[in-house]
């Protein structure tokens, strides 16, 4: 699986330009004499990256972009006087065109005229963020009580917690400089010098110091960095993931009190589409959209049918394979971070659908793994499709269902692990059914009741 991966992957990056192969890190080519016939490969992780803060189910698989194209185009704008102005065909007409001319309309009430929001300013990534929160709903505050780790300590041996970020271990030094006494427990500290190491001036300090190493600096120009201070630009300075990881303990997260984490423009939020906004459909389950579909579509002018139906059908063909994937009690606007790695995965499935690419070898480990029984048959279309757009999969699973969807299998046992090194069988479900080496035939017919994982079986769906 790994060496089926590596040599496809390898194969991929060659086929792309220098410049993109550079940017992207390339696996280790693969530890065996040759590898013959495979097409470039995409792997599907089992473990899918955590995704960064920004990312919701909506984004993750797309269907957040055709909302906000609905929202756009179907939906009642709001005029500076707070006139209501009804969907029509002239507003979608608008928000279609280019340049200055995009979303301009006149409000047939008091005849002022306004730009409407397009499908680009309802992004909470770009131009649509909340302006408190920059568009992640959220809003952190330095948790104070969490500066000082602990009382009793000297800061010497550590009392202030941010000065152990990395590029602060001078600071205990500043501050001695600065005539704070590090060598006494931070309780007993005067208030005078408890206040400079919580809130002292940023000022740069001459002075001659040891590092930790047994390195001396002379005339060091210390750029002094109180507690606070410390965390704040670690903030805005650090780029490793792990640093941020340890400066977020720091703070506390709260519901952006602007846009009630909805992550927009409160006034993005005022334009409606069969009497709901883009947060409350962003926050219904996956599952409902269908319905809220017909809903609207009940409610707009004859003329709106045909475009707004050709807008809906978008955003069904993106939901569909996720509901096929049992994802259907999502919501949009869940944060991609707060996702199991099984309902990531599934995401990923959906969006590989999603973009029809064709020519390419899937490795996909274990998909049915934490999936419902009564959506393996959902898993196995999404897979069957993907064959259809001229891709090749192969699929480590254990699950009876997909291996029978399999066109080839190649049985690898007799046990898993080191132990199941050898290939016991390879062929079609039916050659499979017939042969009586093969320890999963038992199952694949029936005839056998099913207990899990005991052997390890590659399929291979191919095109
Ligand atoms: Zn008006
Ligand atoms: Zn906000």
């Amino acid at each position: 699986m790994g060496i089926l991966y590596e040599e496809g992957s390898r194969r991929y990056l060659d086929a792309l330009s220098t410049y993109m192969r550079r940017r992207i890190k390339q696996g280790s080519q693969a530890n065996v004499e040759s590898v013959k016939h495979i097409p470039s490969a995409l792997a599907l992780r089992q473990r899918p990256s955590v995704p960064n803060e920004r990312a919701t189910v909506g984004t993750m698989s797309e269907t957040f972009n055709v909302l906000r194209l609905i929202f756009s185009r179907l939906g009642s704008p709001v005029c500076p006087n707070g006139h209501y102005l009804k969907p029509s065909l002239e507003i979608a007409k608008a928000m279609s065109k280019s340049g200055e001319e995009m979303g301009q309309l006149t409000c047939p009430v008091c005849g002022e005229k306004f730009y409407a929001p397009s499908a680009e300013e309802f992004a909470f990534n770009s131009d649509g963020a909340c302006e408190e929160c920059g568009g992640t709903g959220k809003v952190r505050q330095l948790d104070e009580s969490k500066l000082i780790v602990d009382e009793n300590l000297t800061i010497k041996d550590g009392a202030v917690a941010s000065w152990s970020l990395p590029g602060r271990n001078f600071m205990p030094n500043v501050a001695e400089h600065a005539g704070v006494r590090i060598d006494v427990p931070f309780k007993d500290l005067t208030a005078k010098e408890k206040d400079f190491v919580l809130n002292g001036p940023e000022k740069k300090y001459k002075m001659d110091f040891l590092s930790g190493t047994g390195r001396v600096f002379h005339d060091f120009n210390a750029l002094y960095e109180n507690a606070h201070q410390a965390v704040i630009r670690s903030a805005q300075t650090s780029k490793s993931e792990r640093a941020q990881k340890r400066i977020a303990e720091f703070f506390t997260y709260s519901t952006c009190p602007v846009c009630h984490g909805s992550r927009l423009k409160p006034k993005l939020l005022k334009q409606l589409v069969g009497g709901k906004n883009i947060n409350e459909v962003a926050n219904m389950q996956l599952g409902n959209l269908p319905a809220w579909r017909d809903e609207v579509l009940a409610k707009l002018p004859d003329d709106m049918q045909k475009m707004s139906k050709a807008v809906f059908n978008e955003m069904i063909e993106n939901l569909q394979p996720l509901l096929d994937l049992g994802l259907d009690y999502l919501t949009m606007a869940r944060s991609g971070n707060t996702l199991s790695t099984g309902e990531l995965q599934r995401i990923q499935l959906a969006r590989t659908l999603r973009t029809e690419t064709t020519g390419v070898l899937y490795v996909l480990d274990e998909p049915s793994i934490g999936l419902h029984p009564a959506n393996v048959d959902g898993l196995i279309k999404v897979l069957r499709k993907l064959v259809a757009q001229g891709n090749s999969l192969v699929v480590v699973d254990h699950n009876v269902d997909i291996i029978k969807a399999a066109d080839q299998i190649i049985e690898i046992g007799p046990r898993s692990g080191e132990l199941g090194g050898k290939i016991l069988d390879q062929g079609t479900p039916d050659e499979i059914k017939q042969d009586k080496q093969s320890l999963i035939r038992p199952y694949l017919d029936s005839t056998a009741k099913l207990f899990a994982r005991k052997v390890a079986t590659k399929l291979i769906l191919s095109k």
